[in-house]
């Protein structure tokens, strides 16, 4: 019998998928969540078995259903985590970029990538606040820290993210929860290879662990901080990006 139960967004694929698993193999019962990929997050079902309970569709480009999913969620069972992972990477041209893209790219960051994790924290910090703690982790990004030209969008939301989980950090403490961050480099899965087959094995060189991160490397520091291993951290975003950046 599993006795602790996480919500982690985005696990039809990709790093949500591999926190997933790899939550699943360390005692966790999971509600896994998707948008699009219906047919992924049912093979990611599939290869939890048991520890899958619940599967739930949200679109978070609106806010309002994030709040939705966790209401939804716990009415299938007590939730002891949520793992925000769920987020888009949409590259732009800050000068040429037309204003009605711009504002569309502006606005679908942040609702993915800042304001639904935000709803999400909020709704569960409720819930673990009359039941004793809870965890929150939230996935960043490298650039969340160091910036990125060409995704200055994407950065600033990841950076939101980091600044949000060190106040609510201090904020939250009283009520017994903990809330971290992993800061991954370049990750190997879809967001990573989309558009940049040309600069692949020149990202590669440039990591000094020598490759990029896989799913896998993210999900083993994910499971680490969201297990009692980890019951006097809080407010700290881990980087996982093979030495290509200090801060
Ligand atoms: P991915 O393979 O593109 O997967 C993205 C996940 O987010 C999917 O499960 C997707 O669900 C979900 N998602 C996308 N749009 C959504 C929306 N509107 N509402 C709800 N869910 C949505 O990306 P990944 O590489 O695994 O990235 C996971 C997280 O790691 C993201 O927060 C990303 O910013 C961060 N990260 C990635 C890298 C990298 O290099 N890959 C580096 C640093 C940080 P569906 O497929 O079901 O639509």
């Amino acid at each position: 019998m599993r006795s602790k139960r996480v919500l982690v967004t985005g696990s039809s694929r990709g790093i949500g998928r591999a926190i997933a698993q790899r939550l699943a193999q360390t005692g966790w019962s999971v509600a896994l969540h998707y948008t699009n990929g219906e047919k992924e997050a049912k093979q990611t079902e599939k290869l939890l078995g048991t520890a899958c309970t619940g599967v739930y569709r949200a679109d978070l480009a609106n806010p309002a259903k994030a709040t939705e999913l966790f209401s939804e969620a716990l009415a299938d069972g007590p939730i002891h985590a949520i793992v925000n992972n769920a987020g888009v990477y949409m590259p732009l041209d800050f000068l040429h970029s037309g204003d009605a893209a711009f504002k569309a790219n502006l606005h679908k960051t942040f609702a993915v990538n800042f304001e639904s994790p935000l709803m999400l924290i909020r709704a569960a910090a409720k819930h673990f606040e009359k039941n004793g703690g809870g965890k929150i982790l939230n996935v960043a990004s490298r650039v969340g820290f160091r910036g990125e030209g060409g995704a200055a969008l994407y950065a600033a939301s990841k950076a939101s993210l980091i600044n949000l989980t060190r106040s609510l950090a201090v904020e939250l403490a009283p009520q017994k929860i903990q809330i971290f961050g992993v800061a991954p480099g370049w990750v190997d899965t879809a967001m990573a290879r989309e558009g940049m087959e040309e600069r692949y094995e020149q990202i590669k060189e440039s990591i000094p662990l020598g490759r990029m991160a896989t799913p896998t490397d993210c999900a083993a520091t994910v499971a680490f901080l969201l297990s009692d291993d980890a019951t006097y951290l809080s407010g700290v975003t881990i980087d996982i990006n093979g030495a290509s950046y200090f801060h």
